[in-house]
């Protein structure tokens, strides 16, 4: 199947942190195919191997597959339910959103309600409305009704967003962070040919809250080098500075030399960007940017693991909706398998 088709799939799965199994059943799904073997780990990372020769290089690639989204706290005795965020999402862009309750049984559609503007003073309309004023809406008539609904304290909520092709390469939906991974993972597994190295490619879980996943993977795993697959800022749009960030959409994917958690080690880097100019793949790099991957965590697990993260540029994550371009998951897929050819040369 296509790029487009996997992430079509993975960006409508919901897999809000903490609750991935949607995404991971559709992974081991996707990864199947070219996989040797496929385990699913205690914390429920699943471990797609694809063997190499015995006692080669072991690489780790990791793909968070949780998104940002929101839980249910309290249902109000009227049945409005009160949410906590589950990952970093701006208040800004919660009121009037569509989103979907996953109870145990079904998936009600709702909306994020907030106090009419009408009826709100002056300096309520000029500040920005905290999620913990904000509630939504199933519809029920009451907390019994709620509860009747199925709807329990704890079940995962996720935007209502459907994805959209825009243009050719251009594609709009939810949870690209970090489905845009998830979709570059099983693609490079695909475009794989044999190796003399073992490959692991990790789904890992509850990334957004902390990295968590990765870290036991990782134990896990215990590769030699290993490079996490996910998104980052794409910096093309207005108002935004160059010196925030240089990454655009559509230019390739980005390596990162530093974010908040990592600096990537000099072999890793060298190995990536070597690995991108002799295939002549398309690349940008990136560096002093907040927040961090699973790379951050995985190098610091064991005696320390040299990771490095390849990313795609998108625009708009941790929002409802992000916008990327299909070519830079091509790419991020192709650098990965370039440089899995010459790990060899540098682990
Ligand atoms: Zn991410």
């Amino acid at each position: 199947m296509s790029v487009n088709e996997n992430l079509e799939k993975l960006s409508n799965a919901c897999g809000v942190t903490g609750r991935e199994s949607e995404v991971r059943e559709l992974m081991i799904r996707l990864m199947t195919p070219y996989a040797d073997e496929i385990v699913v780990d205690k914390l429920e990372n699943v471990i797609a191997v694809k063997k190499g020769k015995e006692k080669s290089t072991k690489i780790m690639l990791a793909a968070h597959m949780d998104e940002v989204g929101l839980m249910v706290k309290t249902i109000t005795k009227d049945g409005f339910l009160q949410f906590t965020k589950m990952g970093g999402i701006d208040d800004r862009v919660l009121p009037a959103q569509k989103v979907t309750v996953f109870s145990r049984k079904i998936a009600f559609p709702g909306v994020i309600g907030s106090k009419p503007p009408h009826i709100q003073k002056e300096e309520e309309r000029k500040k920005v409305i905290a999620s913990d004023e904000l509630f939504i809406d199933v519809g029920a008539e009451s907390k019994d009704d709620a509860l009747a609904m199925g709807i329990a304290v704890g079940d995962p909520v996720g935007f209502d967003i459907k994805y959209t092709r825009l243009g050719r390469d251009v594609v709009m939906g939810k949870a690209f962070d970090n489905r845009a991974g998830c979709a570059a993972m099983v693609e490079a597994l695909k475009l794989m040919e044999k190796t003399d190295c073992t490959v692991y490619a990790v789904g890992t879980v509850q990334e957004e809250v902390g990295l968590r996943g990765a870290g036991t993977a990782a134990f896990s795993v215990d590769p030699d080098v290993a490079i996490a697959l996910d998104v980052t800022i794409a910096g093309d749009v207005p108002g935004v500075k160059e010196y925030d960030t240089s990454v655009k959409m559509a230019k390739g994917p980005a390596v990162t030399i530093s974010d908040a958690g990592l600096i990537t080690h000099p072999k890793v880097l060298r190995w990536l960007l070597d690995s991108a100019e002799e295939e002549k793949i398309l690349y940008q790099i990136e560096t002093g940017l907040m927040g961090s991957t699973d790379a951050a965590r995985i190098m610091l697990t064991r005696q320390g693991i040299p990771s490095g993260n390849i990313s795609v540029p998108t625009r708009y994550i941790h929002s409802p909706v992000a916008m990327l371009s299909l070519k830079d998951i091509e790419n991020s897929a192709k650098l990965t398998v370039a440089a899995i050819k010459r790990v060899s040369r540098f682990f």
